[in-house]
């Protein structure tokens, strides 16, 4: 079962072996299961994480960061959702913030940001969806921003916000200009600032990570809070949003791992009829068949994120590695829970929780639909479905 087809070199190796010694000391899975059921943030785990550099993996060492690249990204993701699910959901969306910081920042606003999130003293959240549709989301968006004399007003409301009551800063989409796709600007809003609030939504899943709708009442922002270019905003979104769809590959493949190695070992110890379950045919196909797609699904993962540490469009491979990894997790999970039977009902163990979980990424950053519909244009090149 330890058998892997990703041929890490050495140093990836040494690396994940340190960071999933470090999640294990500070959170066992029964602390992760303990926080989920009551719906808190692991700020040990957090604080172990950030000392140990992985708030800012991706973030070049002159802005900050640790260095390293995609693929480190996406190794410290799969650890972390095969282990303590809420916090891989918590550092993709860091991820996310660092990169858009990183690639469009000023120099000052790198210094005032990126540099502290980097170093995990700070957090951030990403506001791109509303409540009228995240799919469509430059036909429903509702939050805009007029220009004041030394700055901007901004006005509406997110949905579905991971993060926001706990953070310092928000990276927040909002339209400037009446264009479809040119018309929309990314502000840097300190969550402090008067007039946004945040409540906490009730989610079935993710437990240990804050959902929320953000509401902006008349906010007041100064000029140089626009990161990028004003009107250009979901452009420069566009192409970290094929690192988040790359990310949340990772998170599925560790959910569907997690699931997948709790069902083989109960596989091994229950018994029925003299036997280990694991010897009846039928269980021990449908395990190997969820243990292959997980494997397939990490492959174009990590095929993927190679790519990105080269520098190359990733659009089409993130997209399969999504799609496959969502579909592998959910497949496991779904298997796990048959496998053990009533136990996969027990809010002390795991397997319920990575039942949940693994829901998230068949619609999130973008639905399993939409990925197919990007597909089909874009791989296949056929006619635009929608
Ligand atoms: C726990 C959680 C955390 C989240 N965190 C964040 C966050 O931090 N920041 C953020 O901005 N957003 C966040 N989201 C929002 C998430 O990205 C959206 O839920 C997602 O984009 C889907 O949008 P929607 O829920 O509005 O679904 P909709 O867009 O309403 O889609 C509903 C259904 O219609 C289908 N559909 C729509 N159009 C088509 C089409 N053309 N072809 C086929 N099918 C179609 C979809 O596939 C889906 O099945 C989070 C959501 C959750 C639940």
């Amino acid at each position: 079962m330890t058998h892997q087809l990703n041929d890490f070199d050495e140093d990836q190796i040494v690396f994940r072996d340190a960071l999933e010694r470090i999640v294990r000391e500070t959170s066992p899975l029964a602390k992760v299961q303990k926080l989920d059921n009551e719906k808190g943030f692991d700020v040990a785990l957090y604080r172990a994480l950030a000392e140990f550099g992985a708030t800012g993996l991706g973030v070049s060492e002159e802005e900050g960061g640790a260095g390293l690249t995609s693929v480190e990204q996406v190794i410290t993701l799969e650890v972390l959702g095969r282990l303590a699910t809420s916090m891989a959901v918590f550092f993709v969306i860091q991820f996310m913030t660092t990169r858009l910081l990183s690639h469009y920042g000023s120099d000052a606003q790198k210094k005032k940001w990126l540099e502290p999130l980097a170093k995990g003293e700070i957090k951030a959240s990403f506001c791109l969806t509303e409540a009228g549709g995240g799919t469509d989301i430059l036909s429903s968006m509702r939050t805009k921003a007029t220009r004041t004399d030394d700055g901007w007003l901004i006005s509406g409301s997110k949905m579905w916000i991971s993060g926001a009551s706990t953070s310092d800063l928000l990276i927040v989409l909002a339209r400037t200009a009446p264009n479809h796709s040119r018309g929309v600007t990314m502000f840097l809003v300190p969550r402090a600032t008067p007039g946004v609030s945040a409540t906490e939504l009730r989610t079935m899943a993710i437990n240990g990570y804050d959902t929320n709708e953000v509401g902006f009442d008349d906010v007041r922002v100064p000029a140089d809070a626009v990161l990028g270019t004003v009107d250009n905003g979901f452009m420069q979104v566009l192409s970290s949003l094929n690192h988040e769809r790359l990310n949340a590959a990772a998170v599925a493949i560790g959910i569907g791992q997690g699931a997948f190695e709790a069902a083989v070992e109960y596989a091994r110890e229950r018994k029925a009829f003299g036997k280990p379950i694991g010897q009846f045919q039928a269980l021990q196909q449908r395990l190997v068949e969820i243990g292959v797609n997980l494997q397939a699904a990490s492959l174009l993962t990590f095929n993927a994120a190679r790519r990105d540490a080269l520098g190359e469009a990733i659009d089409i491979a993130s997209s399969m590695a999504k799609f496959s990894a969502s579909k592998a997790a959910l497949a496991a999970t779904d298997v796990g829970m048959e496998v053990m039977g009533g136990a996969g009902f027990d809010m002390d163990l795991p397997m319920q929780r990575y039942f949940r979980d693994a829901r998230l990424y068949v619609f999130a950053p973008l639905t399993n639909d939409m990925i197919l519909n990007v597909l089909g244009e874009r791989w296949l090149e056929l006619p635009r479905s929608f």
